[in-house]
C-alpha cells in the first residue's frame, strides 16, 4: 500500500530525512519512532503531500505520488490524517464529526457508515453528544472514526498519544489496534514512546538525525537491532566487550558466549555483544558471581544491575521470589541463542548478527 524509495527531504540546505525507504502491506499498521528532531512528523508530512521530497519517491497503492518534481496534492491522496490537537469541530455533534468526511456520499450510505463507525469506535451511545462532552480518550476515536470513514487508502496519526493522561495511553494503543484491524485500514502512525509502537505497531521504523536506521517488526528490533543506536534506543540492556573465536564463539569477562552469527566476524575481532536483562540468568550453582548494586521491583520480576569482578555493569531478569538485596554476590549464567555483535572500530557500525 505504501512504498518510500531512497525518500529524502531538505528543508533549504538542512536534511531533515535522509534517503528512507520503506514497504507497508496493505492492512498492516506501522510506527515510525525516535527521539525529537528526528524526521518522524517530516516523513509523514512528505507521505500524505504536504512536503516534498529532494530526492527519491513514495508510492501509493502501486502509483507514484511524490518525487522531487511532482506530487500529488494531499486531497487527492485518498489519505486521512489525525493531528495531535485532533482538531474536532466543536459545534457538531459526534456524529456529524464522523460525517463530515463523507459529504458526497448519499443520507442512508452517510447514515449506515457513520452507525458502523460508531459501534467500531465503541461510541454507539454518544453520537449526538458533542465533543467538550467526551473524555480524551473518546475524542481520540471520533477523530479517528472521523478520518476512517471515507475508507483511505492510508490513515497518517502524528503522536495519537500525546494529548492523553497516562492510564489511557496504557489501554488506548490495544484498543486502536483492534479498531483498524476491524476496520481494513493501513496505518501509518508517529511516535516516540517504544511501548506505544510495541502495543500497536506490525512493522517499526526506528528513526534518528533523518536516518530510518532499521524497518522491522518489534521482535527483530529487539532481538537483532542492525545498528547499535537501535540496539541502545529498543529495550535495555548493555554491551559486553569480547573476542570473536569462530562463527558461533566470543570470548567474554562472563566465559565463551555461543549463539549463532549469521554473519560472522573475522576470529580475532574485538566486538561488543549485546546482553539483554533477559539473556543473564540468576543461577546459585554458577561459577560466575556479581554483585548486586542496584534493583527494580517489577511484579513478577527483579530487574537487577549486577557489577562483574571487573566493575562493568549488567542487567539481569530474575523472578522476584529470588529476593536478594543490593551488596549481596548472586550466581549468573547467560542464556543466548542469537549473538548480535559490534565490532569496536566500527563506533556507530551495522550490526553483525
Ligand atoms: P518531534 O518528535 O519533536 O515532533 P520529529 O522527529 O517529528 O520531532 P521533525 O518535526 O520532522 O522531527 O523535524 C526534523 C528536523 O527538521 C528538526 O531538526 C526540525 O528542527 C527541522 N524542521 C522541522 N520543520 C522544519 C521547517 N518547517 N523548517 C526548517 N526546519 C524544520
Amino acid at each position: 500500500m505504501l512504498e518510500l524509495t531512497g525518500v529524502t527531504v531538505s528543508y533549504g540546505e538542512y536534511p531533515a530525512v535522509i534517503d528512507a525507504s520503506l514497504t507497508l502491506q496493505a492492512g498492516l499498521i506501522g510506527c515510525l519512532l525516535g527521539p525529537s528532531g528526528c524526521g518522524k512528523t517530516t516523513l509523514l508530512r512528505t507521505i500524505a503531500g504536504f512536503q516534498r521530497p529532494t530526492a527519491g519517491q513514495v508510492r501509493l497503492a502501486g502509483k507514484v505520488v511524490s518525487t522531487a518534481d511532482w506530487v500529488l496534492p494531499p486531497e487527492q491522496r485518498h489519505v486521512g490524517m489525525v493531528f495531535q490537537d485532533l482538531a474536532l469541530f466543536p459545534h457538531l455533534s459526534v456524529a456529524e464529526n464522523i460525517a463530515f468526511g463523507l459529504r458526497g456520499a448519499s443520507r442512508g450510505e452517510r447514515d449506515r457508515r457513520v452507525g458502523e463507525l460508531l459501534e467500531l469506535v465503541g461510541l454507539h451511545h454518544l453520537g449526538a453528544a458533542y465533543p467538550h462532552e467526551l473524555s480524551g480518550g473518546q475524542q481520540q476515536r471520533v477523530a479517528i472514526a472521523r478520518a476512517m470513514a471515507p475508507r483511505p487508502k492510508l490513515l497518517l496519526l502524528d503522536e495519537p498519544f500525546s494529548s492523553l493522561d497516562p492510564e489511557l495511553r496504557e489501554a488506548l494503543p490495544r484498543e486502536l489496534r483492534r479498531i483498524f484491524r476491524e476496520g481494513g485500514a493501513t496505518v501509518l502512525l508517529v511516535t516516540h514512546d517504544q511501548n506505544e509502537a510495541f502495543a500497536m505497531a506490525d512493522e517499526i521504523g526506528v528513526m534518528r538525525a533523518g536516518r530510518l536506521e532499521q524497518w522491522d517488526n518489534a521482535y527483530r528490533l529487539y532481538h537483532e537491532p542492525s545498528t547499535r543506536f537501535v540496539a541502545d534506543f529498543i529495550g535495555e540492556g548493555v554491551m559486553l566487550p569480547g573476542k570473536v573465536i569462530d562463527r558461533h564463539t566470543v570470548e567474554t569477562e562472563l566465559g565463551r558466549l555461543r549463539g549463532e552469527m549469521e554473519r560472522s566476524c573475522p576470529p580475532g575481532t574485538l566486538v561488543d555483544i549485546l546482553l539483554r536483562p533477559d539473556d543473564v540468568l540468576h543461577d546459585d550453582a554458577s561459577p560466575f558471581k556479581a554483585h548486586i548494586v542496584d534493583r527494580t521491583f517489577r511484579g513478577a520480576h527483579f530487574l537487577y544491575t549486577l557489577a562483574l569482578d571487573s566493575g562493568r555493569r549488567i542487567l539481569c531478569l530474575a523472578d522476584s521470589h529470588h529476593d536478594h538485596k543490593p551488596g549481596e554476590a548472586i550466581g549468573i549464567q547467560t542464556s543466548i541463542d542469537h549473538l548480535v555483535v559490534f565490532p569496536q572500530d566500527a563506533a556507530d557500525g551495522p550490526a553483525v548478527s
